[in-house]
């Protein structure tokens, strides 16, 4: 087939036509590793994530007011998971999880920078590995450095993008409108990207295909920064002004509509190759924000609107406008996307495959997630004491537990059905609750953290986290 399987503007639909025709059927052996027997080729994957985006913000989770009018087109389309949980507050840990099916103490990324691992290592398979391997053209278009390759998100990726570590991203965001520059003069437009940038590069890429399916990872970081914000027509379509008091908190549903927008325009690309009917699409966030709730505003701590996400999944021959109630996982994405493929699913993941839960011969999964606070440097002078901690966090269906390691009378649990907003801890209450649960932390040899010296404080980390914001002392 050649370059048949391109996605050219130019030549879409002719494109489109002949990948449903011959995808996966060439006779070289890469193609060959890729099971084919739906008769439409091997689906592409397509996996986003949303930066900072709390579920309860998208309008197919109940928020009101036309926001994220593709994203809720796609939960039509597909399944909507009502309780999905990331495995911690902070970008590289989460997305650690998300590429390898991995909880930290699998994967071993569990700081932002610090006294633990901040670094994916190789000898995990993830995605893009393990879709590599199996015949995939695999790329990722990150916008920020925390899901940058110096975490170690790059292994296994043919194509890595990041918007930060090479000169073509400055010119990327020097010819952003000039008006839109409340950014421009930032020293962190040099470390993240907006969706407008990183889509148009996206859509550069996947007109350069050739005959075998893509695996594609984009990663949007709009909502992440309260002051890196969308054009001044975004704002003005939601009456906000930066600079106003409360501003931070009302920037975030533009910044959140505004990476819709971009999203739509990397969908509605595919549906005119005639690409996305075969495209296997996967939604969510690595963590919320606090946006004030529990008295925080920014991430990483490990209350429902830091870990609770949105989980959005358009399977080949899947239910369409479903709803998944039962407690999931983000580490249970990547075994779940495999087992679409018909992909063999690595041994020992802590995920497992969704679909017995989305047909409901299974219910909810046991979710973990931390926040070893006390050990990362880029933890906030402003965080309140009592999360100056090491916690950990297991939740079913109704309990949860948030286990603080080094003052475990201050522990926390939670009933989500009577109190979902995480306002009465019933720790002291239900013992029997509460030691349940600690049995499960204990049971997996989470609370076991491998310090490193820090030794030599690498500057340059230091001062992009700063430029981020990370750092505020
Ligand atoms: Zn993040």
């Amino acid at each position: 087939m050649g370059r048949a399987r391109n996605i050219g503007v130019a030549a879409t639909v002719l494109a489109g036509l002949l990948c449903v025709v011959g995808c996966g059927g060439g006779s070289d052996s890469a193609a060959d590793a890729v099971p084919d027997d739906r008769g439409g080729g091997s689906p592409n994957v397509l996996l986003i994530s949303l930066d900072t985006t709390r579920a309860d913000y998208l309008g197919c989770y109940g928020r009101p007011g036309g926001v994220t009018p593709n994203l809720d087109r796609l939960a039509a389309e597909g399944i909507r998971f009502e309780r999905a949980y990331s495995t911690a507050g902070i970008t590289p840990v989460s997305h650690a999880s998300l590429l390898t099916g991995l909880n930290p103490y699998r994967h071993g990324v569990r700081v932002f920078f610090g006294a633990a691992s901040h670094y994916l290592e190789a000898d995990h398979p993830g995605f893009a590995s393990l879709l590599g391997d199996a015949g995939y053209r695999t790329a990722a278009f990150v916008s920020a450095y925390p899901a940058s390759e110096r975490f170690g998100m790059h292994h296994g990726f043919e194509r890595f993008d990041t918007g930060v570590s090479d000169s073509v991203m400055q010119q990327d965001m020097s010819r952003l409108p000039p008006k839109d520059g409340v950014w421009a003069d930032r020293a962190a437009a040099a470390a993240q990207r907006r969706a407008d940038a990183t889509v148009d590069r996206i859509l550069d890429w996947l007109e350069g295909g050739d005959d075998r399916p893509f695996f594609l990872w984009a990663h949007f970081f709009d909502p992440h920064d309260t002051q890196l914000v969308p054009p001044v027509s975004w704002l003005d379509r939601f009456d906000v002004r930066p600079r106003e008091p409360g501003a931070a908190k009302r920037v975030y549903v533009p910044e959140v509509a505004f990476m819709d927008h971009h999203i739509g325009r990397l969908f509605a690309a595919l549906r005119e190759s005639g690409a996305y009917e075969n495209t296997l699409v996967v939604v969510t966030a690595d963590h919320g924000q606090g946006l004030g709730d529990h008295g925080w505003f920014p991430h990483r701590i490990l209350y429902q609107e830091q870990i609770r996400v949105p989980l959005l999944m358009r399977l080949p021959d899947g239910p369409r406008g479903k709803v998944v109630s039962p407690t999931v996982r983000s580490i249970d994405v990547l075994p779940t996307v495999l087992e679409a493929l018909q992909l063999p699913l690595p041994l020992d993941l802590d995920g497992a495959p969704l679909q017995p839960v989305i047909d409901g011969r299974e219910g909810a999964r046991v979710a973990y997630a931390e926040a070893l606070n006390t050990l990362d440097v880029f933890a906030p002078r402003a965080l309140p004491e009592v999360h100056r901690d090491r916690l950990f966090a297991v939740a079913d269906d109704r309990w949860k537990l948030i286990y603080h390691h080094d003052h475990p009378q201050r522990s926390e649990l939670y009933d989500l059905v009577e109190d979902p907003g995480e306002l009465r801890n019933l720790f002291a209450d239900r013992p029997d609750q509460a030691a349940r649960l600690l049995e499960e932390i204990r049971s997996r040899d989470a609370m076991y953290v491998e310090i490193i010296e820090p030794g030599e404080r690498e500057p340059e980390v230091f001062e992009k986290l700063r430029s981020l914001g990370y750092v505020d002392g």
